[in-house]
C-alpha cells in the first residue's frame, strides 16, 4: 500500500499513511489545525516556505546527550531552544529534521 506524508502547517505533526488515513483524520490530533498532503503542499505553497513563527519541533527534541550529540553531528546548522527543542524555520529545514530523526520523504 502507497504511504503518503501528512503534516501539519501549525505544528511539528508529520505522519506517513495510506491515502484513507485522510478521509477520517482530517485535523492534526496535537493542535485541531488541518492537516495536509505534503506532496500538494509544496504545490501551492512554493518550495520553501518561511514559517511566519519558527516551529518548534517537540517530537524529534534529543533527549539524552548521545542524542544531542548526534543531532549536532547532522544538523549543525539547526537552532535549539534553551529546552533543546529543534527549531524549524522554514519547510525544508523542518523535512530535514525529520528526515534526519528517521522519517523519509516520498
Ligand atoms: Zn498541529
Amino acid at each position: 500500500m502507497i504511504h503518503y506524508p501528512y503534516e501539519c502547517p501549525n505544528c511539528d505533526y508529520f505522519v506517513l499513511e495510506p491515502a484513507s488515513w485522510f478521509t477520517e483524520h482530517e485535523n492534526c490530533p496535537e493542535c485541531g489545525a488541518v492537516v495536509e498532503k505534503v506532496i500538494g503542499a509544496v504545490h501551492r505553497r512554493g518550495l520553501n516556505p518561511v514559517f511566519h513563527k519558527p516551529i518548534e519541533m517537540f517530537s524529534v527534541a534529543p533527549e539524552t546527550p548521545g542524542e544531542m550529540a548526534a543531532f549536532r553531528r547532522a544538523l549543525p546548522d539547526v537552532q535549539l531552544t534553551d529546552q533543546g527543542v529543534p527549531l524549524a524555520r522554514t519547510r525544508a529545514e523542518k523535512l530535514r529534521i525529520l528526515q534526519a530523526a528517521g522519517y523519509e520523504e516520498h
